[in-house]
């Protein structure tokens, strides 16, 4: 199979930059064959996508990547061959987006006590139909030079125990995996060098995780090396991708991550075990 593979991509779904016609349109131009969309909480995005791919010869493989909470720790599940009508599936990712936005909504408060003018419209227009996240919020406060950068809006206001922090809905993993599972899909813990809580891997297989992301950009090679070995003993499938947010958003990333094809085969053999298995045929 010819062709490179990204299979964590962000859209204007959540906080990316670009619309999922131009992910695709942007995965084609840099040779891509295979993507799959992961934006956060959602998964609007998927069927433009899919139709776009269509035309472009790119397979675009529906997916998410949910927020849970483990341990008092904010990690993120990927799931990878969702479907994306599923109805319990679709209302748990609505809940998310209206519990984003109340949060956007106590986070502005927050930064208008001490003296951060920005105002909810202003971010949620920022957001548009996408998962409301802090990045809409540092937009908003560089656009009004509040700061120069949304790395300083993070540093200065929104990072983790920073002032105007304010947790995320979530689910526990073992929830998140549930819903994953019931829609079809594989549950993937992503990118697990950024946490770095290893300890909490064990406990998250036994809850049914899947796979876990061995090549992020921002894994260096002893992560990769390390969780390439965790995938081995645990029996974990291996997904892999950029984490690309778009322009003015890092480095132009799209498709930095070289991941092998026989990645995306285990994948797609292990959603067509589970479907199997779902529908009483022999696995
Ligand atoms: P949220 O989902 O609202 O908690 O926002 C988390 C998102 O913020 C991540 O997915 C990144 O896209 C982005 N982010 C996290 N840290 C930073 C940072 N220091 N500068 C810019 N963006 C960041
Ligand atoms: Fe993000
Ligand atoms: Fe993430
Ligand atoms: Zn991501």
């Amino acid at each position: 199979m010819g062709g490179f593979i990204d299979l964590h991509l962000h859209t204007t779904f959540s906080d990316g930059t670009s619309s999922p016609e131009e992910v695709v349109h942007r995965s084609a131009d840099a040779g891509l064959s295979i993507i799959s969309l992961t934006d956060h909480d959602s998964v609007g995005g998927v069927p433009a996508a899919q139709e776009a791919g269509k035309a472009l010869g790119v397979e675009v493989i529906s997916g998410a990547e949910l927020s849970a909470v483990a341990d008092g720790r904010d990690i993120h599940i990927l799931a990878y061959f969702v479907d994306w009508e599923h109805p319990e599936f679709v209302a748990c990712l609505r809940l998310y987006r209206e519990r984003r936005k109340h949060r956007a909504e106590r986070m502005v408060k927050k930064l208008n006590r001490m003296g951060v003018g920005i105002r909810l419209d202003q971010v949620l227009a920022k957001a548009g139909d996408g998962a409301i996240g802090r990045p809409h919020l540092a937009d908003v406060m560089v656009e009004e030079q509040m700061v120069f950068s949304a790395n300083e809006a993070f540093h200065k206001y929104l990072g983790y125990s920073k002032p105007a922090y304010e947790p995320k809905y979530s689910l526990s993993p073992s929830e998140a995996i549930c819903v994953i599972h019931k829609a079809g899909g594989l549950a993937c813990l992503a990118h697990p060098g950024l946490y770095p809580r290893d300890d909490l891997i064990p406990g998250l297989v036994a809850e049914g995780l899947d796979g876990i992301e061995v090549l992020h950009f921002k894994h260096g090679p002893a992560e990769v090396d390390r969780y390439s070995n965790m995938a081995s003993q645990c029996g974990l499938l291996k997904t892999g991708g950029s984490d690309c947010h778009g322009d003015g958003r890092g480095e132009p990333i799209l498709g930095s991550v070289k991941v092998p094809g026989e990645f995306v085969e285990h994948l797609r053999e292990a959603h067509r075990r589970r479907g199997a298995s779902a529908s009483g045929r022999p696995a």
